[in-house]
Formats: structure tokens, sequence, C-alpha cells
């Protein structure tokens, strides 16, 4: 394929923007290369500037679950628009988005709106830490919750893919209060809970991880955690930003049966649009200004056009509840079809899949948190991602990710890709 115009286009880009992009991952670095400019999407697939077809397997980095412009979503924000695009006032739409949510989620009875993952996760910390009145948080190493300075500790997605888990910029007095544990290892946990007694505000967790390829979590572990959190006082945050409204209408929460304190989201629940939330039991959100002491507050939270896109979104995710076991099975016929040729190749890999989340690492181990994520062969995957490339299908740059199944996937879309897959095995 060519991509000429993209290439002219990141040119340019990167006189005026730092790197070219406005967010780390997209620029290629970890795979070499330019990075394709898309010009639009429908559906499964995205068009770039250069006129090529791609079949998606990023999809907005998870919110496009029914595929690209969807158009219950693209009427519900055209329409929206028309009327206004910001107010800064109450409206009415937030009301039913905010019931909408919480109907479909387990245990929280409110939720606020913000306009990222990021706002969401040091907000949701932030409350936890008023309501707790501790200060200190435990993280995983490998998981990402947004750029937010006490998330830069062994964080996952772009923050390990260009070698900053630790980012520049992070004080040491912020970088104290978070504790770095290894996901999957309850007894590693453990001994941190007991080397910091009466200090510990929050865990924060992907419930499945999805930042450093995707991850689930061993049997027992959540609960674990569950159990641990209950005896020492600690609040359990379930960052859902990625698994939120996709792998259950309820998440990860409804999907394994563990129950959170605080859940965080992003991605799905604003159709493509930034937005962001978090929610809790009445009792936590109560702390929250104006009605409690913890302040968070936003001049475009519950932007009408955004709350318009979720709405759209959640509204069909919630009356076809079939969407979350379509995409499932499409994402295990994408297993069993790349599997099945990556081992008549004798490609060494593991396949991590949990719903409609998949990732392949080039390792013969099994993945089970960082370090083990980080064993993959990263030339192998440069390759891999190329050879799918050269062929129109669009994986995350960085094997430190998952990829998003969408229900706009056909079949047909599926035996290209694992067709795909077969030729570029050839040159691994
Ligand atoms: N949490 C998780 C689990 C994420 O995957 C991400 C983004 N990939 C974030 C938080 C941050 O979200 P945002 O990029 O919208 O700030």
């Amino acid at each position: 394929m060519i991509y000429k115009r993209s290439s002219a286009l990141f040119k340019e880009a990167q006189k005026v923007i730092p790197g070219g992009v406005n967010s780390p991952v997209r620029a290629f670095k970890a795979v070499g290369g330019d990075p394709i400019f898309v010009k639009e999407a429908k559906g499964a697939y995205l068009y770039d500037e250069d006129g090529n077809r791609l079949i998606d397997y990023i999809n907005s980095w998870g919110p496009m679950i029914l595929g690209h412009a969807h158009p219950p979503v693209v009427d519900a924000v055209v329409e929206k628009a028309k009327k206004g695009t910001s107010f800064g006032m109450p409206t009415e739409i937030e009301t039913k988005i905010a019931e909408l949510a919480v109907s479909m989620v387990p245990n929280i009875d409110k939720i606020r709106f913000v306009n990222s993952g990021t706002e969401a996760c040091m907000s949701a910390v932030r409350l936890a830490r008023g309501f707790t009145k501790k200060d200190k948080i435990i993280k995983f190493a490998g998981c990402y919750h947004g750029h937010s300075d006490s998330f830069l500790i062994q964080a996952g997605s772009g923050a390990v893919t260009f070698g900053s888990p630790n980012s520049p910029g992070v004080t040491e007095g912020t970088a104290k209060d978070t504790l770095l544990a290894r996901y999957n290892d309850l007894k590693n946990v453990e001994s941190i809970i007991k080397s910091n007694k009466g200090e510990i505000a929050c865990i924060i967790i992907e419930p499945v991880a999805g930042n450093m390829g995707c991850i689930p979590p061993v049997k027992g572990f959540l609960e674990g955690l569950r159990s641990l959190c209950d005896a020492h006082n600690i609040l359990l945050v379930f960052d859902e930003v990625m698994t939120g409204f996709r792998l259950a209408k309820g998440g990860v929460q409804e999907l394994l049966g563990v129950d959170a304190d605080i859940v965080t989201f992003g991605k799905v629940i604003g159709g493509g649009l930034p937005v962001g939330a978090f929610a809790a039991r009445e009792e936590i959100m109560n702390h929250l200004a104006p009605l409690g002491p913890v302040y968070q507050a936003g001049t475009l939270s519950g932007n009408p056009l955004a709350m318009a896109a979720g709405l759209a979104m959640l509204t069909e995710l919630n009356d076809n509840v079939n969407i979350f076991d379509s995409i499932a099975k499409k994402t295990k016929y994408l297993h069993e079809g790349i599997s099945k040729v990556l081992t008549e190749k004798n490609v060494v890999h593991t396949i991590n899949r949990i719903g409609s989340m998949i990732s392949v690492h080039f390792s013969e181990n099994p993945v089970v948190d960082f370090e083990s994520a980080a064993e993959g062969n990263n030339e192998t995957f440069k390759k891999f991602f190329h050879g799918l490339l050269d062929q129109g299908i669009y994986i995350a740059p960085s094997a430190f990710e998952s990829w998003f199944i969408t229900e706009a996937l056909t079949y047909k879309d599926l035996d290209e890709t694992i067709k795909a897959v077969s030729v570029t095995a050839e040159s691994l």
C-alpha cells in the first residue's frame, strides 16, 4: 500500500505539533515508519489520506464498539449541535445518561461526567483520598490510568512503549504516595498493605488489563483484592475506561461478579466524543463538591454533544445486550484463526483474550503481568504490525496494547485478517 500523502502530512505536522501527534502512541515510534493519517471512517473501516481502506482493530482505542460513524450516534450529535454546543449550565440529557448508566452498572448510585479517562481516574483517586482521609494508593505495574502525575509510575500503554513509565516532571513527593504492585499477585499486594498499615486510601486497577496487551485477572485475584480492601478500610477502584460497556453491560463487575467501590469510565461511554466518568455508591459520591468537600469541576463536563453521543451509544447497548455476546464470538473466531495459522507457520506466540479484547504476544510463556508481557519479542511484533498494515489491517502500533473488536466487523473481515496473518507469518 502507498502512504505518500500520510508521510507528507506527518512531515508538516511535526513542524508545529511535538512528534507530529497529539497523543504519543499514534506516532509509530515503537514499530518504525510514518503514522497513517485518516480521512474518514465508516463501520469497521478506516479510509486514509492516500485512499487506502484499512480494517480497523483499534477503533479509536476502544470507543467504536458499534463501528465508526454509527448512524444513531452521528444523528444524535448533529441534532444536538444545531441547538448549541456548550452552555456551562445543567441540561436534561445529563440526567438521562446518568440514569441509564446507573441502571446498567452494578453498585453505583451516582455518576459524574468529565472529559477523559485521565480526568475520571484522577478524580476517583482524589475522592478516595478525601473519603478515607488517607494519602497512599496502590497501582499495578503495566496498568495505565491516564497521564495524571500519580499514575505515571511504571505505567503501561504509551508510557511503557516510549520507555518513560516513570515520567520526568512527576515530583518525588507525588511518586512516594503511589505504591507499586505486581498484577495478578495477591501476596505482593498483601505485603504492601502490611508495610503501609492504615495509610492506603485505594487500590486502583484495570480489572482486566488492556495496557500491557490484554491480561485478564487470574481466578481469585480480584476477589482477593476485594477482601483485602474490606479488611483494611481501603476503597477498590476499578478503572473500567477500556472494559466499561464493552466486556458486559455492567463491565467487569458484572462479568466477573466482583464489586468495586468506585468505577471509572471513558471510551465507549462517550460514543467517540471526549467523555469520561466516575461513579460510586451515594455515600462516597456525596463527598464531592458542591455537596461535600472534595473539589472537582469542568467547564465542558456534561457537554451536550458528548452526552448526546454517549446516550445514543449506551441506549443501543442497553437495548441489545446480544451485542456483547456477538463481539465476544467474533473475537474467539479471530483468536482461533490467528492461533491456527501462527502455529502452522511455527511462530512462537501466546494469545490473551476476554470478551472483545484480544492481544497477540510473541512469547511462549503465559502473559500474566507486566514482566511476562515485556518478554515478548518486539522485533517480531514490528514485522507482524507492518506485514498486516501492508495488507490493509490496522492494529495498535505497539505490543503493549489490546485490540478492540467492533460489532461492525463481518466474518469476511475476520477471514481477510486471518489470511493476512498467515501471509505475514511467512516472514516472521
Ligand atoms: N484508563 C485506562 C484503562 C485507559 O486505557 C486509558 C486510555 N487508554 C485511560 C485510563 C486514560 O484515558 P484518556 O486517554 O481518555 O485520558
